[in-house]
């Protein structure tokens, strides 16, 4: 086999697809990411297992000029997997490689979904820093996205590994660390798929942990008052008063629910019973939910009952409210008493992320957030008073971040905090979106603004030269590692190298 390999330019094009053809879906597959706001045919998919099939694929596409994409869940909300060419699952690469207890480091094949990797990393004891809202990902389409959980001293998952595997266009399997083929490294851990397919990533994990998270309720203009940033470093107020903390704004109602995490060896917290779950989470939180969302459709003047109702009936934290003015020990104004929850880390990190939606986010530099918020808060109020007004859902998202080093992070260099709004599709049903994620986008690039690279947004080339430093030494890079441009699809014609092609081609209407 290795002797093959290492002459992979003189098999005939029989032989390659002879090699890899046993694990090519037999039927015409439709790809349609989670939010089920796009979709594509591609010419063929396959599922391979290991790195030989890998350099076989890329040695076909690239001989018969076929794009290639690699990935893993499909949960990008935009058009960032699809291609008419192939497309590569690693769902049957997702086995641990190798366990360092001492580092607290793991290896793992790059199709591992998180929720599986939380497992296998518990059974030896470890356990991720942070974690995002959800663990359906796969390790390697959550960093080469740059996903993120929160806390302002957590970098996102690409901040924790410390090796890739990658294999680029000319089928070579490199090995990348800070130190060695450092450049690769750093572009690839916000990779977008485009600078080859990784196959394996070593994580730097810390021993398992529980979490205990404090919940509570402030007023919109009080959470405001609470930020006391002044600049990248200092102390941050709220949001840097725990270990973790996140902060879900409620715009009709100007209620924000936040959430201070921290470590704990704490008891878990008994669990809700099956009747509490089904109202709670089924009736209220799923159903009543969007019946309100569908009425709204045609009568938007109900969002903000909607709102309060399910403010009063799921996420208000506080069963007997009691204004608590600041205190020695406290020192912002909360409208309740506190209620906590301890559980198993990545079940408090995670949370239930509703129905299918549309959604938009970036961040903006922490030393922004104040002027942003207050933006955004004005904003909301001018569309909910406006006969022709843009509907919004709640809750908007508030996380802060810490800084990495990797090339196209919108963590670059800088602590940030990502904002996010979602527009749901109750049971499916499409609802407008489009002219508030622009103006929402507006409001964040003004105030220094980055967007996530997993969602759809506007950024032409030339404007995200301005905000990322390192983005034309990407874009050399990448054309060294790939000069025919395999791995570049419409998503990355569009943004990497301004061609016109909108996200309509593969649009769900
Ligand atoms: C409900 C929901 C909640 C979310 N919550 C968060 C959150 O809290 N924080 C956050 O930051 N993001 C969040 N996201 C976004 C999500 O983390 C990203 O979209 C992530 O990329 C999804 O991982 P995936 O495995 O589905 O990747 P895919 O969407 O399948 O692929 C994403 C990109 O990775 C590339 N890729 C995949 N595998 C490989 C590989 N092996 N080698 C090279 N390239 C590869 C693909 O080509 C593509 O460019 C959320 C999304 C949803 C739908």
């Amino acid at each position: 086999m290795i002797d093959r390999l290492s002459s992979l330019n003189e098999l005939t094009l029989d032989v390659l697809r002879a090699e890899i053809e046993p694990y090519k879906l037999k039927t015409k597959f439709r790809f349609q990411n989670w939010a089920k706001s796009v979709e594509c045919y591609p010419k063929a998919v396959y599922k391979l297992e290991t790195e030989e099939q890998i350099r076989y694929l890329i040695e076909l596409a690239r001989r018969e000029g076929v794009e290639l994409r690699a990935y893993g869940a499909g949960h990008s909300p935009s058009d960032l997997v699809c291609t008419d060419g192939y497309l590569l699952s690693l769902d049957r690469m997702n086995q641990v490689l190798h366990v360092d207890k001492q580092r607290n480091q793991m290896s793992f094949q790059a199709g591992i979904r998180l929720e599986e990797l939380h497992a296998k990393a518990r059974k030896e004891g470890m356990a991720v820093s942070s974690l995002g809202s959800i663990s359906e990902q796969s390790i390697g389409g959550a960093i080469s996205t740059a996903t993120h959980g929160l806390g302002i001293k957590y970098s996102g998952l690409s901040g924790m590994v410390t090796q890739l595997t990658i294999i680029t266009a000319d089928t070579n399997v490199r090995t990348c660390t800070a130190d060695q083929n450092s450049d690769l490294f750093y572009a690839t851990l916000c990779g977008l798929g485009c600078t080859g397919i990784i196959t394996r990533v070593t994580m730097q994990l810390e021993p398992d942990f529980k979490l205990k998270e404090e919940m509570f309720a402030m007023s919109f203009n009080d959470f405001v008052g609470s930020l006391e940033t002044k600049d990248d470093e200092g102390e941050h107020g709220l949001l840097g008063s725990a270990e973790h903390v996140r902060a879900l704004f409620f715009p009709h109602n100007d209620y924000v629910k936040i959430s201070r995490i921290n470590r704990t060896t704490k008891p878990d917290s008994p669990q809700p019973g099956f009747w509490e779950r089904w109202f709670n989470q089924y009736l209220v939180a799923t159903h009543f939910f969007q019946l309100g969302l569908f009425v709204a459709r045609y009568l938007p003047s109900v969002l903000k009952t909607h709102e309060q109702i399910l403010w009063q009936f799921s996420h208000n934290p506080h069963r007997r409210p009691k204004i608590t003015p600041p205190s020695e020990k406290f020192r912002w104004t909360r409208l309740g008493e506190p209620v906590y929850a301890v559980a198993k880390s990545n079940e408090i990190f995670n949370y239930d992320c509703g129905p299918r939606q549309y959604t938009y986010e970036g961040c903006v530099p922490i030393t922004s957030l104040e002027n942003t918020l207050r933006e955004l808060h004005a904003w909301f109020k001018k569309e909910e008073n406006s006969a022709q007004g843009l509907q919004f859902h709640f809750p908007v998202e508030i996380r802060p971040v810490d800084k990495d080093q990797v090339w196209l992070s919108p963590c670059y260099q800088t602590r940030v905090v990502y904002i996010g709004i979602q527009i749901y599709k109750p049971w499916g049903f499409a609802v407008p979106h489009a002219d508030l994620f622009e103006r929402f986008e507006a409001i964040l690039h003004k105030n220094g603004g980055r967007p996530h690279w997993a969602k759809a947004h506007t950024y032409s080339p030339e404007a995200l030269s301005r905000i990322y430093p390192r983005f034309q030494d990407f874009l050399r890079l990448r054309e060294e590692v790939d000069p025919k441009r395999l791995f570049v699809n419409h998503y990355l014609r569009r943004h990497l190298f301004g061609a016109e092609v909108g996200l309509r081609q593969f649009t769900i209407e």
